[in-house]
């Protein structure tokens, strides 16, 4: 079976593990450190800040930035969960916002929509951005907008470490940057999440967060605040750390393989029965997402990929139509999101595949969208 995606571990390695397990300092330390300093200088940003997951890092960002009841958080309603979930953890309510159709993310057209369509009775008060599958949010038109409106920006960039936007990191625009280290995600230390501010007094109170409110002192340890544990190990830093040098070949890798799938791909778009992903140079292309087109029975093709050996599924949700989340209505419609969680469809996607792969996808494909009657009416 051609899976969706493969983490990339060598050699190198399990060997750094092995080397965190003999010497018997497990929990944050040296290669936590050594972990932020290295992405401090990747990001470009004062801080970065290990924590156990992606969600983590989200959810410690609006505690640090005291968002809770009363509170309304302007998301995308095309998204993984956890860019809800969070929101609703610390007793905010989210409001959602449309997406476009194909670079996936919030416009400043479908931000302003919802600006001016809130009501409350909760207070506006943060934004949380999404660079969905690694495409980059538009900051630049975004920020002055919701910025105008006195917003936090917290940025979503949980798909997107090593996607840029006019050569700045995505995630390091607004005021708090969270990225996750999940294996689906390009550098994976099997859990894990980054923040990043540039904000010294934020930074004091994320890492005073990640770990019991504690504070060393030369007297002893002192506790400031009720905090969480949300620290990363040090296994898990090792792990990070040797497989770093090779992010940026890897999201190369992945922009080429982008580019021959687009290829590969362009004689079903062409007879209708596909749109591809918007391309931007600062993508890190996490995940391919194709939107398959409208008479298309998704759940057959599936099916029938995954018989002939090409594991494929759905790309995010569409929030507003989860259980989770039944009783918030988006005001305007978040019509591009619903279409997309109904006709997305993420193909198999990693650095270590290339032009045979994309064939044997793009083959299967073109044969099953092809034969009438096998996944669309005759
Ligand atoms: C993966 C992901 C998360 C959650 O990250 P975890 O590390 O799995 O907790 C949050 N938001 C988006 C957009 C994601 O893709």
């Amino acid at each position: 079976m051609l899976r969706l995606s493969i983490p990339s571990i060598d050699e190198s390695v399990i060997e750094a593990v092995n080397a965190v397990l003999r010497s018997g300092q497990l929990v944050y330390g040296v290669q936590g450190q050594r972990f932020e300093a290295v992405l401090q200088e990747f990001l470009g940003v004062r801080h970065a800040i290990l924590v156990s997951s992606g969600t983590a890092a989200l959810h410690l960002a609006l505690v640090a930035l005291g968002i809770g009841a009363g509170d309304a958080v302007l998301i995308p309603d095309f998204t993984f969960p956890a860019t809800g979930n969070v929101v609703r953890l610390v007793g905010a309510n989210p409001v959602f916002v449309d997406v476009n159709p194909s670079t996936y993310c919030v416009t400043p057209e479908s931000v302003a929509a919802a600006i001016d369509a809130w009501r409350g009775p909760q207070k506006l008060r943060a934004f949380i951005p999404v660079h969905e599958f690694g495409h980059p949010a538009d900051m630049e038109a975004l920020l002055p907008l919701v910025r105008y409106h006195g917003l936090k920006v917290v940025e979503d960039a949980a798909c997107a470490l090593g996607a840029t936007e006019r050569g700045k990191a995505c995630g390091t625009h607004g005021d708090i940057g969270c990225w996750s280290l999940h294996p689906r995600k390009t550098l994976t230390t099997g859990e894990g999440g980054i923040l990043s501010t540039d904000d010294d007094a934020l930074a004091a109170k994320l890492r005073l967060l990640r770990n019991h409110g504690m504070v060393r002192q030369p007297q002893g340890i002192r506790f400031d605040e009720p905090g969480y544990n949300l620290r990363l190990t040090d296994i898990q830093s090792a792990m990070g750390l040797a497989q770093f040098p090779r992010l940026p070949h890897w999201i190369n890798q992945r922009r080429v393989l982008s580019a021959d799938y687009r290829k590969a791909l362009t004689p079903m778009v062409s007879a209708g029965l596909m749109t591809l992903p918007a391309n931007h140079l600062g993508h890190s292309w996490q995940t391919f997402m194709i939107v398959l087109s409208g008479e298309i029975d998704r759940a057959t093709l599936i099916d029938k990929l995954a018989k002939g050996g090409v594991e494929a599924n759905l790309g995010a949700q569409c929030l507003s139509m989860q259980p989770a989340f039944k009783d918030v209505r988006p005001v305007p419609l978040t019509t591009h999101a619903s279409q997309l969680f109904k006709h997305g469809l993420a193909l198999p996607f990693c650095e270590s595949y290339g032009p045979q792969q994309v064939a044997q996808v793009a083959n299967l494909l073109e044969t099953l969208l092809l034969t009438p009657g096998t996944c669309r009416p005759t």
